[in-house]
């Protein structure tokens, strides 16, 4: 097996990627537990567990996400994430496939309306990434609109109800979107009038760090709308290498960037990992916005930590950092008029 591609310094690495083009990248994405083993140096015995649980959440995996592993730490905190087991499949009370209510929000195909103002498109059928501990892991994508064209019972709801100020699009992932497509779907929003701001929930800059390009930003910075990025690193170890140079290049751009983060057992529960995530995520300019409870989606239970660990993490983080370094705790309840703040 090539390790000398694993020991490369990463800089090396992602330059080279980068040329090739970031649709190039995912296709190359690792799909195969094992060969995400070997790549990694881990004992092969960790194969038949991962395979029940990628059985119905197969294992993806991008190369760049990979290199920022430990070679050899079956514990490490990136690979975690995105590490199939077999606990996934048993089932836990409190735990549903439909965790926060997805289905009963949904106002037309691919279009969901929770909270006052906004409204959030499912733009994207796929991800870079299989999180574990998703709450969208089973969500029906196949019934999310694909072509322009799906997305008009959406957008003339949109069009209907003035007071929805910001479109939100999640998914999947809208950076996988290609620019064409992407720009057309922007251009079509612009079209209504009171929609002011354009909201981007993504992973990509995180695990796929090649897709903040150029022509996306400029996508994005010559739009009418405000432009604001939401990104998803749960751990300092992910704002490494071509990762790091992505905030650089989306904060430098002038696009307002947060960060949203899971709280997960064994990945972020400790307040070292967080106080050094929010610092790494400040020192580029990228602003902590939330710390989600988990959602309690079937397959996530081994990554619970109880509301209380988590009042005390963010009360120790209040102690050690400044102000705007701390992330909001909130829960996702069914119904609920916006995200619960679970902090005394
Ligand atoms: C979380 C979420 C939002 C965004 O909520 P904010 O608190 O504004 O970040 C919007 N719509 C839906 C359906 C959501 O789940
Ligand atoms: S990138 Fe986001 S939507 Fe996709 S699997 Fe990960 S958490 Fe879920």
């Amino acid at each position: 097996m090539p390790r000398t591609l694993v020991a490369a310094p990463v800089e090396t690495v992602d330059k080279a990627r980068s040329a090739r083009g970031w649709q190039r990248s995912l296709a190359e994405a690792i799909r195969d537990p094992a060969e995400l083993l070997a790549r990694l140096e881990l004992p092969p015995d960790l194969l038949a567990s991962m395979k029940s649980g990628a059985d119905e959440f197969p294992l993806l995996v991008p190369r760049s996400y990979l290199r920022r592993m430990r070679i050899g730490d079956a514990r490490d905190p990136l690979l975690l994430q995105v590490l199939p087991v077999a606990e996934e499949l048993e089932g836990a009370a409190g735990y549903s496939r439909d965790a926060v209510g997805d289905e009963a929000a949904l106002r037309a195909p691919g279009m969901l309306h929770k909270y006052q103002g906004r409204v959030l498109l499912i733009a994207a059928r796929q991800c870079a990434v299989h999180c574990r501990y998703c709450f969208r892991r089973h969500y029906p994508y196949d019934e999310a609109p694909a072509a322009l064209a799906d997305w008009e019972p959406a957008l003339a709801e949109i069009e209907r109800d003035s007071s929805i100020h910001e479109v939100l699009l999640s998914g999947g992932d809208p950076l996988l979107l290609s620019n064409s497509r992407l720009a057309r779907l922007v251009d079509r929003i612009e079209t209504i009038p009171h929609v002011r701001r354009l909201r981007l929930h993504s992973r990509l800059p995180i695990v796929l760090p090649d897709r903040v390009e150029g022509p996306l930003i400029d996508l994005l910075k010559t739009s009418r709308l405000q432009p604001i990025m939401v990104v998803h690193a749960n751990h300092p170890n992910e704002i490494r290498g071509d990762c790091l140079e992505a905030l650089q290049r989306l904060v430098s751009s002038g696009i307002p960037t947060l960060n949203q983060s899971v709280l997960l057992r064994a990945v972020n529960d400790e307040a070292d990992v967080l106080a050094e995530l929010s610092e790494r995520l400040i020192n580029l300019g990228v602003i902590p916005y939330y710390l989600h409870q988990l959602d309690r989606v079937q397959g996530a239970a081994h990554f619970e930590v109880s509301d209380e660990r988590g009042r005390e993490l963010i009360t120790d983080l209040r102690r050690r950092l400044t102000g705007y370094a701390i992330p909001r705790f909130v829960r996702e309840i069914e119904g609920a008029e916006s995200k619960t703040p679970l902090e005394a």
